[in-house]
């Protein structure tokens, strides 16, 4: 069984957290690897959904925290020789297949995503093969081979408005691979989409009865939402959006408490940038519920501080280093340009 199969039969065994570092320990490598990295010319650039200590120190050396399309966004641009990219292995390739010039390492890259699992490039090629006449658009959360063969690269703080502008132009859509963020872009744009069936472990485990029973516990609370989340919860929610978007709306909005439906990694920033809120971890509990991520993303978890210390200090890098085949690179390449494209324009027109 290979891993896409092992997940989809419930097989799957979830890789163990990295190790969390006392007071002292993580005072001692803050100071070194700060020391590597200006010795090295690397920076880190790290998920929001990664733990905390990753982000404090990609914080304090002077890297970057945000969301997908913002990380590949400051890769690209970074003046840096070198970047160290904590989050998930389909994060570090986007970051070499814009900067084939950079050495691209990860402390784990066996971080997975069950989304880029549960779309096996073969297969997926073959599906679109029997639909010739559609548009083919995938999420960022997918392998350099499969965005190899599509159009388009989409991240959420973008797939709304990109998916509106081919339904404008009258494009019928293969949509890849989340089901519930596609699922959530038809219902907001009525396109003509033809979807994907995969899943990401963490958000498909929000349950919307114990949402709801929540909300009556709190009833003066806004509900934050990632549209990777089923479409029951979507529904029971004050702001949908991508991890950059909810931190944002969650600074002016004037309820007090949050209800937050995404990785908990996110309140690392929320803490941030609203001290005087109450945050709340939207339920992974009730009927059907597995638990098998408790709402904290099991491969984002693999990133730790000692990992990244060994990364930056190995005379051997290769286990760390990100590398992908020239031509699927360059395949690849040209649909996410598109992406950051119609981002700069977005950007450019003020939308
Ligand atoms: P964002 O693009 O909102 O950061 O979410 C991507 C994601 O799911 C990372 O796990
Ligand atoms: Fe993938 Fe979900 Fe983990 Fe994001 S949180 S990396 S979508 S499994």
């Amino acid at each position: 069984m290979n891993d896409f199969e092992k997940l989809a039969s419930g097989n799957y065994v979830f890789p163990r957290a990295a190790e969390n570092v006392s007071s002292e320990e993580k005072d001692y490598y803050f100071s070194e690897i700060k020391k590597i990295l200006k010795e090295s010319n690397t920076s880190i650039i790290a998920h929001y959904y990664c733990n905390d200590a990753v982000q404090e120190l990609a914080e304090k050396t002077g890297g970057f925290i945000g969301d997908s399309l913002e990380m590949a966004k400051w890769g690209k641009k970074s003046p840096f020789d070198r970047l160290i990219v904590c989050g998930v292995r389909f994060m570090g390739e986007t970051a070499k297949i814009l900067s084939p010039e950079k050495q691209i390492l990860m402390p784990q890259l066996k971080a997975e995503c069950s989304l880029d699992l549960g779309c096996p490039a073969d297969e997926f090629s073959k599906f679109c093969d029997e639909h010739p006449d559609r548009t083919v658009v995938v999420y960022a959360n997918t392998s350099a081979a499969v965005k190899a063969r599509a159009d388009w690269v989409v991240t959420s703080s973008i797939a709304v408005e990109l998916i509106e502008y081919l339904h404008s132009r009258g494009e019928k859509i293969i949509w890849a691979p989340d089901r519930h963020l596609g699922s959530y872009i038809q219902r907001t744009t009525g396109a003509d989409m033809l979807r994907w069936q995969a899943h990401c472990v963490v958000h498909d485990e929000f349950k919307s009865e114990a949402l709801s029973k929540l909300i009556e516990q709190y009833p003066d609370a806004a509900v934050l939402v990632h549209p990777e989340s089923p479409a029951d919860v979507v529904a029971r929610a004050t702001v949908v959006g991508s991890t950059s978007q909810l931190i944002k709306a969650a600074a002016g909005l004037e309820q007090k408490t949050l209800i937050v439906a995404t990785d908990s990694g996110i309140f690392y920033r929320l803490r941030q940038s609203c001290p005087d809120k109450e945050l709340i971890v939207a339920p992974t509990f009730g009927e059907g519920a597995t638990c098998r991520s408790c709402a904290h993303c099991p491969w984002m978890a693999m990133n730790g501080i000692k990992e990244i210390y060994a990364a930056l200090t190995s005379d051997d890098t290769q286990p760390y280093s990100i590398t992908v085949e020239e031509n699927v690179r360059l395949g690849a390449l040209k649909s996410l340009n598109r992406l950051l494209d119609f981002s700069e324009k977005k950007v450019a027109s003020g939308r």
